[in-house]
């Protein structure tokens, strides 16, 4: 396993876990597994797949909940600096790193030492915060995490910016911004408040296959006039770079009132390098969703392309998609964009015509193990009119309006997933007693907090929790899928 491999894998298990413990970064957490472990190579991390030194503690039934037994270990403590000290200490085992990340996150939660953590959105922060609290001994530790491994191994990409939000009262004249936005970093560049209101879309081709992020990040920095309003990555996630109220510098046509990038929502789309410029079904359907919104949300009631560029230069017969070649010496939007416009358009407007577009804030990332054959098709077209009425019983149909605009609208979908591998639930209330056994009355050991919980087994009406720290009656909890995966 490559050290890269081992960021991925334990970044996964960390962004898996760290929302419902109100743990706003990933990447201190990650340098600590690499660090603790060296890169998960320890014996530690080996033999008792504990990559975050976590000791046992007196009592670890209850307080260190996933453990599995103790593992004697000598290791050297700096209690005071520079002075090294041997010890023998017992560390937790756990049956897989995974576990071990979930332990870290009841432990760093709940002791008092660590409470700033919580919320804590600035990673080097957190570091410090770990550091005072006395997580390692090590005079050094907390500016090794940042400079050894956070900057070294640019561990932030995993610090997954919260949707953006825009406030009603940072628009002007109506405008406003998708909440399918994922990550907003303004371009250098723009060409101010628009001269002429949104009435057309133009899409265009990135030539890299990149990342919304990578996107935006280019035109935060890049010193010409080069921007766009929105940039579609090779993933589908969708970014923004230039707000809706001002003009974007994307289309060599911003000057006057009836320029295209001022009356135009411009869209970069991450794609190959050569002709015809490919893009990925992923962002082929992040593209259909993106229009879909700003349509709605400008009051565009259908989008029309045409293969005829005066129709489309001058907006005629209703055409409003135009393209980055009209208007300047360009292959762009590409050939295999160009190709697909009438498609978009299309798909657009079976969104806007069947109502199919109730985009809600996207909140929890999850691993994607989604699989069509495991998928309640008949349920979810029975939970949504809507869809019952576009699609009938149609498991393909379904299935494909699900992985396109189910998830990232907050559908509900169930999934008949083996017990053993486990199943999310929600937990609402506040005062939901997590019992000792599957009885209900079997012994409290607390209530747990609302949040996501995974149930790796059912008894009588009782889920066990992946923990291990107990069981809580499924009646109080809501069977989810959450949406948008990574
Ligand atoms: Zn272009």
């Amino acid at each position: 396993m490559t050290k890269e491999e081992f960021i991925k894998e334990i970044a996964s298990y960390v962004n898996k876990y760290r929302e419902q413990f109100g743990i706003k970064v990933a990447s201190p957490i990650i340098a600590q597994a690499c660090k603790e472990s060296a890169f998960g190579t320890s014996e530690l991390a080996i033999n008792a797949k504990n990559i975050l030194g976590i000791k046992l503690k007196t009592n670890w039934q209850k307080r260190t909940p996933g453990a599995i037994g103790g593992y004697n270990k000598d290791t050297k403590e700096e209690y005071k600096i520079g002075q090294i000290t041997n010890i023998n200490a017992t560390f937790a085992k756990f049956n897989s790193w995974e576990d071990c990340v979930l332990n870290y996150f009841y432990f760093i939660t709940t002791v008092n030492n660590y409470k700033e953590v919580i919320g804590c959105t600035d990673p080097e922060s957190y570091c410090h915060i770990i550091k005072k609290g006395g997580y390692a001994t090590g005079s050094n530790y907390d500016n090794s995490l940042i400079e050894d491994y956070i900057k070294k191994y640019n561990l932030t990409q995993y610090d997954k910016k919260d949707i953006v939000i825009i406030k009603p009262e940072d628009t002007v004249s109506g405008y406003s911004n998708s909440p399918l936005v994922s990550y907003f970093n303004p371009a250098k560049y723009n060409g101010g408040e628009r001269l002429h209101k949104i009435d057309t879309i133009t899409i265009h081709c990135i030539v890299g296959q990149w990342t919304a992020k990578q996107g935006c990040d280019y035109f935060a920095n890049i010193d010409r006039k080069a921007s766009c309003n929105y940039v579609v990555g090779k993933d589908g996630d969708i970014g923004l770079s230039v707000e809706e109220k001002y003009c974007s510098y994307c289309s060599n046509s911003s000057e006057g009132k009836n320029a295209n990038d001022q009356r135009a929502i411009t869209i970069e789309t991450a794609s190959d390098k050569t002709d015809p410029y490919a893009i990925t079904d992923k962002a082929l359907n992040a593209l259909i969703l993106l229009c879909a919104d700003i349509c709605k949300r400008n009051g565009i009631p259908a989008l029309k392309f045409s293969y005829d560029k005066n129709e489309r230069v001058n907006h005629l017969n209703g055409v409003n998609m135009t393209c980055h070649r009209d208007f300047a010496k360009k292959a762009c939007p590409g050939d295999y964009i160009y190709n697909r416009e009438e498609y978009i358009a299309s798909e657009v407007n079976k969104m806007l015509n069947n109502n199919l577009l109730e985009i809600k804030p996207i909140t929890q990332p999850i691993q994607n193990t989604e699989d069509i054959n495991k998928f309640n098709y008949i349920k979810y077209a029975d939970d949504y009119a809507d869809l019952k009425k576009a699609f009938g019983y149609d498991k393909q149909k379904l299935w494909n309006h699900y992985q396109t605009y189910g998830r990232k609208e907050g559908r509900k979908v169930y999934f008949d997933f083996e017990c053993k591998n486990g199943y999310l639930v929600q937990v609402k209330i506040k005062d939901l007693n997590i019992r000792e056994s599957h009885t209900v009355n079997s012994k409290s050991k607390g209530f747990i907090k609302p949040g996501i919980y995974t149930i790796v087994e059912e008894n009588n009406g009782f889920g066990k929790l992946k923990s291990g720290i107990g069981w809580i009656s499924l009646k109080y909890t809501e069977r989810v899928w959450w949406i948008f995966g990574n």
